[in-house]
């Protein structure tokens, strides 16, 4: 029930496990993260705690200067390492994490099973990938934004996720409505979290962002976006909790 997100100069996987180890308070079952590395995308997932994914994945690579954390609440699909996000399309080359519920997952899957897309997950969560993904595959000209922005306006439910492309390792595509989503503005770095708790220790100056809107977050650069592909100001607030 946890999102974390790391793009900058940093290596990314300290950042986000400790952020996800923040956000335990909250509650979960399983713990995930996916990691750009020379442009490759490398994905962990594990149920459990926190601590169990940072055993798995010793020996493992898990450099990289982007990644997405995830710790995971089951409301669809039973505990366990298939369940767990991050959930991959496009043959491995794009991770998602989400928190919340899609409640029409069930129309949106029958129409991608009668196009013959298979799905290795019982969540939600795939739904809503494989649906952006067939979006993604048949527009040409089409970026995995415009897919994310486009099958948003048939969701029905809540949910806040990050997206990452092997293609694309300067950019964290992110989104919400329901659940929660904060953004830390580092210097030429940004942080993604559910709350302010992982972000704090880092920079004081946040964006929370809106229901309904899509953030295109790199190193250097924050761009938010409602579903109407419009650009919104990102009001920057300064946080004045203690440690
Ligand atoms: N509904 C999703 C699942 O069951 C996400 C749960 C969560 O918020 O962690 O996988």
């Amino acid at each position: 029930c946890g999102i974390v997100g790391y793009i900058g100069n940093r290596n990314a996987y300290p950042v986000v496990v400790k952020g996800l180890k923040r956000l335990e308070y909250r509650g979960y079952d399983s713990a995930g993260i996916a990691l750009i590395h020379e442009h490759k995308l490398n994905v962990y997932k594990k149920k459990g705690k926190v601590a169990d994914l940072e055993e798995a994945v010793i020996g493992k690579n898990i450099n990289g200067k982007i990644a997405i954390g995830h710790t995971r609440w089951a409301t669809h699909g039973e505990p366990s390492d298939l369940n767990a996000h991050p959930h991959l399309s496009c043959n491995g080359k794009i991770a998602m994490i989400h928190n919340g519920i899609i409640e029409n997952f069930g129309v949106l899957k029958e129409e991608l099973l009668e196009k013959g897309i298979r799905f290795e997950s019982d969540t939600d969560t795939e739904v809503l990938l494989k649906f952006i993904e067939d979006i993604y595959l048949n527009n040409n000209n089409n970026s995995l934004e415009a897919a994310v922005r486009v099958a948003l306006k048939r969701v029905v439910g809540a949910y806040c996720i990050l997206l990452i492309e092997e293609s694309d390792p300067d950019t964290i595509i992110a989104a919400r409505k329901g659940s929660p989503l904060v953004i830390g503005i580092g210097k030429g770095e940004h942080f993604l979290a559910s709350d302010a708790s992982p972000i704090i220790e880092f920079t004081k100056e946040v964006v929370y962002v809106n229901d309904y809107e899509i953030a295109i977050v790199k190193a250097d650069e924050l761009i938010l976006k409602n579903l109407g592909n419009e650009k919104q100001t990102p009001f920057i607030t300064t946080l004045d909790l203690k440690l």
